[in-house]
Parts: structure tokens; C-alpha cells; sequence
């Protein structure tokens, strides 16, 4: 059951109001559906109907696709210094949703419980999960970039993958601010990925806190000031 309401989305060019069909809580039935707007990257976006630009809406929601193990909590830019919160929210959630004697204690527990920070942050799970990568180590692989470009670790900025590219790399995105649009497009090659799995254990040990779902981003590491 996924929960949905509309709400009208003032253009901040021409100030016409479109409708646009907003989620607050995505599961089950509907998943397969989102899943694919969001890798697409039409989930809560519209086109105004006033002069044609691009509209998009940032909201707080909770995605769950148990098929996958993936409970996901969305979180809006503005909810970002709050994640502490929301991790411990989304945990506990995942405790009592599971515990016995719940309607979904029946259901695999999720393997893969995060926090993430807009559509975007959804969307970067959801391509390196469907290729099977570890976002963690994903996560310490991106410490390479910033080692090679101090200036990309500004106070909000985040690195994003985008794709994972036909020779196995990561295509990723730099975003000075939330908001976008991402204004650095970087590489991470198949050669750095693999020299993060082989150091595997020393970065689990060295970054637990990137290895224990919840919020499995450098952000929480302090990396971006
Ligand atoms: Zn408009």
C-alpha cells in the first residue's frame, strides 16, 4: 500500500500552480513503479503548465520495497541536520515493524536499511544495489576523488553516483548544494573500486559507522565540513 496526496506546486519562474501527485509513504504495490521514475529521474518532478519549466519537490517519505530488502527513508534537504533523528527513526521502525506478533513480522527482515537525502540519494542506492555494489565501500572509494580535489569536500556538497559505467567504474556527480543541478562529473574506475574491496576489513574498521546502515554517507564522517 503506498500513500499518496496531491499538492499544487507553485513555479518559482512563472508562479503558475501545477498539481503534482506526491508520496509519503511508498510500498508494495506501487514500488516497481516508483523505483523506475526515480532511476529515471521523474519521481516528484512536473513540467509546469504556466511556461513548460522543469518543476521538482522535495519531500520527506518512507520507500519500502521488502522484495529487494530495501527500506529506505527519504529525507528533504531541509530535514539534513536532523538525520540523526531519522536514523534512529528508521530503525526503530524496522525493530517494531518486524518485531512478533506485527503484521509484517512474517516478511524478511530488510537487509539494507538506510537514511538517504533527497530522490537522488534514493536513486544512487538503487543503481549500486541493482549492480550489487557495497554503498560503504562505495562511500570510502569517493574519499579517492576528494584526496585528488580537496575543494569537492565544501560544507553541503555531496559526491552522487550517477551510473555505473560499461567498464564496471562509478560515474559520479558533484553537487555543491542539495538542490543542484550537480556541477562536477568524476570518475572512479574499476581499478579503485576493486583496491576498496581489497582493503575492505581496514576500512570497515576504519569507518564502522559507514558499514552499519542508517546513514552510509561521508556526510556523517565530517569529510564535508
Ligand atoms: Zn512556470
Amino acid at each position: 500500500m503506498s500513500i499518496w496526496a496531491d499538492a499544487a506546486v507553485a513555479c518559482p519562474t512563472c508562479h503558475a500552480a501545477t498539481t503534482l501527485r506526491i508520496a509519503r509513504g511508498v510500498h508494495g504495490s506501487r514500488v516497481p513503479e516508483v523505483r523506475a521514475a526515480v532511476l529515471a529521474r521523474t519521481f516528484h518532478r512536473a513540467t509546469c503548465g504556466g511556461c513548460g519549466a522543469a518543476l521538482a519537490v522535495d519531500r520527506t517519505f518512507l520507500y519500502t520495497d521488502l522484495e529487494r530488502g530495501h527500506w529506505v527513508l527519504v529525507i528533504a534537504a531541509g530535514e539534513v541536520p536532523a538525520w540523526p533523528r531519522w536514523e534512529r527513526a528508521v530503525h526503530d521502525s524496522v525493530t517494531r515493524g518486524f518485531a512478533l506478533g506485527s503484521p509484517l513480522a512474517e516478511a524478511a527482515t530488510p537487509r539494507l536499511v538506510r537514511v538517504v537525502i533527497g530522490a537522488e540519494g534514493l536513486r544512487e542506492k538503487l543503481v549500486l544495489w541493482q549492480h550489487g555494489l557495497d554503498d560503504g565501500l562505495v562511500e570510502c572509494a569517493k574519499l579517492r576523488l576528494i584526496a585528488g580535489q580537496p575543494a569537492l569536500a565544501a560544507p553541503g556538497a555531496a559526491l552522487v553516483v550517477d551510473a555505473v559505467t560499461a567498464d564496471g567504474g562509478l560515474a559520479v556527480d558533484w553537487w555543491p548544494t542539495p538542490a543542484g543541478p550537480p556541477r562536477q562529473r568524476l570518475a572512479l574506475t574499476v581499478d579503485d573500486l576493486a583496491a576498496c574491496d581489497r582493503d575492505g576489513a581496514a576500512l570497515r574498521a576504519r569507518f564502522p559507522a559507514l558499514f552499519a546502515g542508517g546513514l552510509v554517507a561521508l556526510l556523517r564522517t565530517g569529510v564535508f565540513g
